[in-house]
């Protein structure tokens, strides 16, 4: 489960440094762009990465074996990763933000 939690961690650390760097790399960049850039990119990955494994009975698949139920799962996800972050990063995220960069 810890190794879960660093992969978790070390991708979602790389995303924020991404979004820095590109903010960085151009001053003229719109952050909304970069984010909604982001966000599309990581959507992308995980639709690819959550594919049914095509056993019509599979139990593990069942969240995501229609494109209803993916797009459900992915809601729910978006929605417990928010509230998490919310609660445990939100607030110094847009500090840091506000001051020259997102942070993980
Ligand atoms: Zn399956």
């Amino acid at each position: 489960m810890e190794e879960v939690a660093d992969t978790f961690d070390s991708a979602f650390t790389k995303a924020v440094d991404l979004g820095n760097r590109l903010a960085g790399k151009d001053q003229e960049a719109d952050l909304w762009d970069i984010a909604d850039g982001l966000l599309a990119g990581a959507v992308q990955y995980w639709l690819y990465a959550r594919q049914p494994c095509g056993d019509a009975r599979c139990e593990d698949c069942l969240p995501i074996n229609t494109a209803e139920a993916r797009l459900t799962e992915l809601k729910r996800l978006i929605g417990q990763l928010g509230s998490l972050r919310m609660a445990g990063h939100a607030i110094a995220g847009i500090q840091e933000a506000t001051e020259g960069g997102a942070r993980a």
